[in-house]
């Protein structure tokens, strides 16, 4: 049998190239489980992989693609059988394994996740690693002991796939949110998701000051960088800002005021390595939790012959939303 991928290759000038092609099933990487994917997510970090920055990939020719949903073809490993839904997000897949941008994917069993009944294919991608990213965050929040009616929760990125999701799931808890955005054209969406309010990038522009005026008693961040710095002035006493991304950059000019004054929070978010139980767990509270229908206008169906398209646009921050990835 043969599969059909987008295959990024390095040239002896260092800059990487993608294109499309058809190879023999018996050049996929070693695995137990064979999947045969119907749908790949897009995310920030696959830019960086098809743009050939940030040294994610080990080896080339790779194929790119870090979550995936699709049906076992095959499996040595006793948790899974052929026609059984899995999902897979993480473990470096897409980055030092080769990943979903392809129709088939040979894997470890420890990797994967059984689909809970409620979500198909389709939907465990328009959640992807960011939708298990924003439920982490989220979760993080929770159990820092913040609940709604403490304060408002700041989600910064807000019109991308990880802030997006974020908005929408604080929203169901009965969290009011405030949606970071730099693209004002996105507020009807952020609106329809759940924001109780939006708000540009000016509100969390560049101060001398150590601590500015309280406003926000939790942030799900997926920016870091100065506006990660500047936002840590302004969380209430007690609050917890949890660190998911570095879209803006990753690192500030950090001072410890906030917390030794206010006794504040940043907690790290890494859903890669998360361990089974966890990921069950976050898929399973998505399954009840997610408003899948809310959610479907920040998503754009995509092949895999748009993705360069894609990673330059991700790169530019100019997503809205989710892309999903039909590999067919
Ligand atoms: P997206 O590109 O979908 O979203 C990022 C958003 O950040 C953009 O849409 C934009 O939103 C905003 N943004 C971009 N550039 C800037 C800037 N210079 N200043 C302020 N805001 C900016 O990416 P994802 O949602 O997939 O990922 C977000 C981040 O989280 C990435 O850094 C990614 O690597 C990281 N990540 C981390 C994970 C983890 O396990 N910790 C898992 C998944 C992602 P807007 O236009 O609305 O302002």
């Amino acid at each position: 049998m043969s599969f059909r991928a987008l295959f990024t290759d390095k040239g002896a000038s260092g800059s990487v190239a993608s294109r499309i092609t058809e190879l023999d099933e018996a050049r996929l990487p070693e695995g137990n489980v064979l999947v045969g994917i119907d749908w790949a997510g897009f995310n920030y970090k696959d830019g960086m992989v098809l743009s050939g920055i940030g040294g994610l990939v080990r080896d080339y020719p790779h194929v790119g693609g870090v979550d995936f949903a699709g049906r076992v073809i095959e499996s040595t490993d006793g948790r899974y059988h052929p026609g059984q839904a899995v999902v897979l997000t993480g473990w470096r897949v897409g980055e030092w394994h080769w990943g979903g941008f392809s129709t088939r994917a040979r894997v470890n069993a420890d990797w994967l996740v059984p689909l809970p009944r409620e979500i198909s294919t389709r939907s465990a991608m328009v959640l992807g690693t960011a939708g298990l990213t924003a439920m982490l965050a989220v979760n993080r929040l929770k159990s820092e002991g913040i609940k709604p009616g403490d304060g408002d929760i700041l989600v910064t990125g807000a019109g991308g796939g990880v802030g997006s999701m974020a908005v929408l799931l604080l929203a169901r808890l009965g969290y009011k949110v405030h949606a970071m955005t730099g693209r004002a054209d996105l507020a009807d969406d952020l609106r329809a998701l759940g924001a109780t309010e939006v708000v540009g990038r000016e509100v969390l522009e560049p101060s001398s000051k150590k601590l500015l005026g309280t406003r926000w008693i939790g942030a799900v961040d997926s920016v870091g960088g100065a506006p990660l710095g500047e936002m840590l002035k302004q969380i209430h006493t007690g609050g917890c800002v949890a660190a998911v991304g570095l879209a803006a950059g990753d690192g500030w000019d950090a001072s410890v005021i906030p917390f030794i004054l206010r006794g504040i929070t940043l907690a790290g978010i890494d859903s890669v390595m998360q361990p089974f139980e966890a990921r069950m767990a976050a898929w399973d509270r998505l399954s009840t939790l997610f408003g899948f229908s809310v959610y479907e206008r920040m998503v754009r169906e995509v092949g895999l012959e748009d993705l360069v398209d894609v990673s330059r646009d991700i790169l530019a921050g100019k997503i809205k939303g989710r892309v999903i990835v039909s590999p067919k």
